[in-house]
C-alpha cells in the first residue's frame, strides 16, 4: 500500500519537471524568453541544439555567453 503511494508521487514529479523545462524556452546567447513574447526556435548545430530568438538564430557558432560578474 506504501509502495503505491510513493510510486504515484514519483510519476507526479517527473511529469512537473517535463512540463517546467519545456515552458522556461529563452535565447541560449541573451536569454530572451519566450514568455516574455519573444520568438524562440531550435536550431541543431554541430556541437548540440540551442534555442535561438529571431536576432541569434542566424549564427553560425554559439558562444557561451559570460558569467555575470
Ligand atoms: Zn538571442
Amino acid at each position: 500500500m506504501v509502495k503505491t503511494v510513493m510510486q504515484d508521487m514519483q510519476v507526479c514529479t517527473e511529469s512537473r519537471l517535463v512540463q517546467s523545462s519545456a515552458t522556461a524556452a529563452e535565447c541560449y546567447v541573451c536569454r530572451k524568453r519566450f514568455d516574455d513574447g519573444y520568438r524562440i526556435t531550435a536550431k541543431t548545430m554541430v556541437h548540440g541544439t540551442f534555442l535561438l530568438c529571431n536576432e541569434h538564430y542566424g549564427l553560425k557558432w554559439i558562444v557561451k555567453p559570460r558569467p555575470p560578474i
